[in-house]
């Protein structure tokens, strides 16, 4: 029974770890030439080629909100041309009816935008499945229709003699001026975009595909991260929007209704749904293609626009069918590594996050008092009663369909109990939201592993440590966040060390095996500094090297104060580990026990283990 640690069994359960890649990567360097070209632009092109750049970069705003949005949140908006609209009429009534500065125009504008953002997605963003898709395209019709239809917003002929903007006595009435406050704005909205990504609230926005249950199980509510998503991209839009109405200095409803919410969609998925850097390529390759098809179709036909609709149609199409994560796609399949650079906030040692301080060994920490859970007639847990005590290792066991799945769904809260109690640290929890029990210190593991498979194990760990920080939107988009974000990314290594992955951090967690998939989602749920860990079937898919090496791991986070509360299914495995179990048959406790006393109940040994034992 060492109680040494057990690192290279899961290190060296896969493909060998790969060298991790150094941070000398390319990448400043083709931002750099990017950035030196795109300011030579206006100096040598003609006034053609900086009007479509102009658009392109207004177009690559909205996009970029989209790529965040649909992309990594995975709600998809067919309504975001509204929110463009919102804050150029915003600006434009504002500027010219009231005669106000463009930059007491920007603000209103992005009030105005985050308010309707907020109201709508207050409204919508509980919709699932394809409810949500839907209602995007019904506010994002009744906005645009709402601007035809007001008088003070000039009706169909819209608002002109918008002011254009200055800054500090510079007009930027020239499309060559606009032009680089534009593309600043483009790059400070991509850097704020990537800061996000790589942070706290980040982790998060790239955890929503994985289920509200896996953003509950670490303290957070996948609504309000929706919602702050919503918001976020929103407010891209109305800058976009600011922006359109001041350089073309005229607005009128017919850009921001449905047709062209579906354009900077087609933006975003052309340039590549998962990548940052997509919005760009994606706003031009739509805008030139568009530009293109005005000069080709008319020449063919007559009907010009009805084909250019059925043209963009084709190009989604195919983009769906052949190339769904875009042209960034395409580009990254070949440049994709195994590993990521380790990032920096590793670096320096620094004060690791606050500890809670353990209940004391042998105090009860977690009781279950005469639990019942019913589907419709089925009884799959009848009045079921027992306590964890901290410091032991309990285990929970019986045959397939004894319910003890539904058991620990009801003691974590991802269900709710049709009778019974459920005490945990003193606090009445059954009925309680999950992400609230989860904060109190209960932790758990997934029978079906709810990891990030395109996150690396450091990040897939680090969620787990959300409960334990706050940085939001603003402070990890600024940058303001560093301090937290390099504790939370340290205490994730430490998990990681401590279950033996440590080497591998920089890996992507969908190149692990299940089983040590499995041995992750123990280090996540570690990484939330817990009172409580509760397992569902952890040993499922190891091999037995592998179990004996998770025997050891639990045994050793035993030894450090950790209480565990095990649902499993390999009884050897039980046995040999727990210190207490509880055993169900047919939803009902049959024994509970030390494992010798229960080895030796016949009442266990004819339900259950006669076979084994
Ligand atoms: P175990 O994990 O011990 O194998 P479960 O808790 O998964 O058992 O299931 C206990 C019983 O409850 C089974 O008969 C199962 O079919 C039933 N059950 C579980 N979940 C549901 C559900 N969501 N709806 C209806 N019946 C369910
Ligand atoms: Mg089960």
């Amino acid at each position: 029974m060492s109680a040494a640690p057990t690192p290279g069994v899961f290190a060296e359960s896969a493909a060998p770890a790969t060298a991790p890649v150094r941070r000398t990567s390319r990448r400043p360097l083709w931002i750099g030439l990017l950035v030196v070209v795109l300011a030579l632009v206006p100096m040598l092109a003609g006034n053609f080629t900086v009007s479509l750049l102009n658009d392109i970069g207004i177009g690559a705003l909205v996009a970029l909100g989209l790529v965040l949005l649909t992309g990594i949140g995975g709600a998809t908006s067919f309504g975001q041309a509204a929110f463009v609209g919102i804050a150029a009429y915003a600006t434009a009534w504002l500027s010219t009816t009231q005669g106000m500065s463009p930059w007491i125009g920007l603000a209103f504008a992005l009030a105005l935008t985050g308010l309707s953002a907020l109201a709508i997605g207050l409204l919508t963003l509980r919709l699932g499945g394809h409810f949500l898709p839907l209602s995007t395209i019904a506010w994002g019709l009744s906005i645009a229709m709402l601007f035809g239809n007001v008088d003070a917003l000039g009706r169909h002929t819209g608002l002109s003699n918008i002011p254009p903007l200055t800054i500090g006595g510079l007009s930027l009435a020239d499309p060559r001026s606009i032009y680089y406050l534009i593309w600043a704005l483009v790059g400070l909205a991509l850097l704020f975009s990537h800061n996000l990504l790589q942070s706290r609230p980040g982790r998060a926005i790239r955890s929503l595909r994985g289920g509200a249950i896996l953003l509950a199980s670490v303290g957070e509510d996948a609504y309000r991260v929706r919602l702050t998503l919503f918001v976020t991209a929103a407010l891209f839009a109305g800058l976009a929007g600011w922006l359109y109405a001041h350089m073309n200095r005229f607005v009128s409803p017919s850009p921001f209704d449905v047709r062209a919410s579906i354009e900077y969609l087609l933006m975003a998925v052309a340039g590549g749904l998962g990548h940052l850097a997509g919005a760009l390529v994606g706003a031009a390759l739509v805008l030139i293609l568009k530009n293109g098809l005005q000069d080709v179709l008319p020449l063919l036909t007559q009907r010009a626009g009805q084909l250019e609709a059925v043209a963009f149609a084709t190009l989604f199409i195919l983009l769906l069918h052949f190339a769904r994560g875009g042209l960034m796609g395409f580009v990254r399949r070949f440049t994709r590594k195994r590993a990521a650079a380790p990032p920096r906030e590793l670096d320096t040692p620094v004060e690791p996050l606050p500890h809670r301080t353990l209940p004391e060994r042998g105090t009860p920490i977690l009781s279950v008092n005469g639990a019942v859970k019913r589907f419709g007639g089925l009884v799959a847990v009848n009045d079921v009663s027992f306590e964890v005590k901290a410091g032991e290792i309990m285990g929970l066991i019986g045959p397939n369909g004894a319910g003890k799945s539904t058991m620990f769904n009801l003691l974590t809260c991802t269900l709710p109990m049709t009778a019974g109690q459920v005490r945990f640290l003193g606090h009445d929890i059954a009925g309680m939201p999950q992400r609230k029990v989860a904060r109190l210190g209960l932790a758990r593991t997934f029978q079906h592993v709810k990891l990030r498979p395109h996150m690396t194990l450091l990040d897939n760990v680090a969620l787990g440590a959300h409960s334990r920080t706050n940085a939001g939107v603003l402070k990890a988009g600024l940058r303001l966040d560093r301090a937290e974000e390099r504790q939370i990314l340290q205490e994730a290594q430490r998990q990681l060390d401590r279950i033996g992955l440590g080497d591998r951090a920089h890996e992507l967690a969908g190149s692990l095996p299940l089983g040590t998939q499995r041995i992750l989602e123990i280090a996540r749920a570690l990484a939330a500094d817990p009172v409580l860990l509760v397992l569902d079937e952890p040993a499922a898919g190891l091999r037995r090297k592998e179990k004996m090496a998770l025997g050891d791991l639990l045994r050793r986070l035993r030894e450090e104060g950790v209480t565990i509360l095990i649902v499993e299914h390999d009884m050897d495995f039980v046995m040999k580990l727990v210190d207490r179990l509880v055993v169900m048959n047919f939803g009902s406790k049959l024994v509970e026990g030390v494992p010798s006393s229960v080895r030796a109940d016949e009442r266990v040994q004819a339900a259950y283990l006669g076979s084994v034992v």
